[in-house]
């Protein structure tokens, strides 16, 4: 089938680009049931890093660590391209709302951001002329579009302290104000007391003063 015909019968899954990204597109788009324009840049910028840093990927052990700058499609595109998932200790997100990401060799130190050109939108549909919507036009021309057109590369020194974020294995505190266990060296000393971030002040939610009834209680039988 040609590109024209692809795109003529574009569905929600339309996989064009060349392996192995193509194949990287199918593992996202499963888990997402879907194919979108922001999956594409994330598995291209998965793959530029693995280039840039000279690593095979995707890593099945955690010498890439990689910052998202925003959660959502795009940054899984990225996990299926790299091996770093947030469930693997080796993703976080930095969210301040940009498609971008930054990919740090935890071995060399090394570190790459790496972002959409500010001009892709406007170079994408020359990719793709004969898409039926702009959306459908950068699904295309994401999986399609040269390197060079498509992201720019910036190496980066960190200003956040990675072996801290990173932390280590079995290290666990009690917080002494609520007394949950707190994991990853995250607690602070505050009054020379151990306290979560939480207790204090540094929380994302306050208690509401109500109280579940047995209806809502998980099933304990
Ligand atoms: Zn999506
Ligand atoms: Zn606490």
């Amino acid at each position: 089938m040609s590109i024209d015909e692809l795109i003529d019968s574009a569905s929600l899954q339309a996989v064009v680009a060349p392996e192995p990204l193509a194949d990287l597109l199918r593992r996202s788009s499963a888990m997402h049931r879907h194919l979108c324009p922001r999956q594409v840049l994330g598995a291209r910028m998965g793959m530029y890093a693995g280039e840039l840093l000279g690593l095979a990927l995707p890593q099945t052990n955690k010498r890439l660590y990689t910052f998202v700058e925003t959660d959502g499609c795009f940054a899984d595109g990225v996990s299926v391209a790299t091996g770093c998932w947030l469930g693997r200790r080796t993703m976080r997100l930095i969210d301040v709302g940009k498609v971008a990401a930054t990919f740090v060799d935890t071995q060399t130190g090394q570190a790459v951001r790496i972002a959409p050109r500010p001009d892709v939108r406007e170079l994408a549909r020359g990719y793709a002329p004969n898409a039926r919507s702009r959306w459908h036009a950068y699904l295309i021309a994401y999986q399609l579009m040269p390197l060079n057109e498509l992201l720019n590369a910036q190496p980066v020194t960190l200003t956040v302290d990675l072996k801290a974020i990173i932390s280590r294995n079995g290290l666990r505190a009690m917080c002494e104000q609520c007394g949950e266990e707190i994991i990853n060296a995250r607690e602070v000393i505050h009054d020379g007391k151990v306290l979560c971030r939480t207790c204090v002040g540094e929380g994302y939610y306050t208690t509401v003063d109500q109280v579940y009834t047995e209806r809502h209680q998980p099933n304990q039988e």
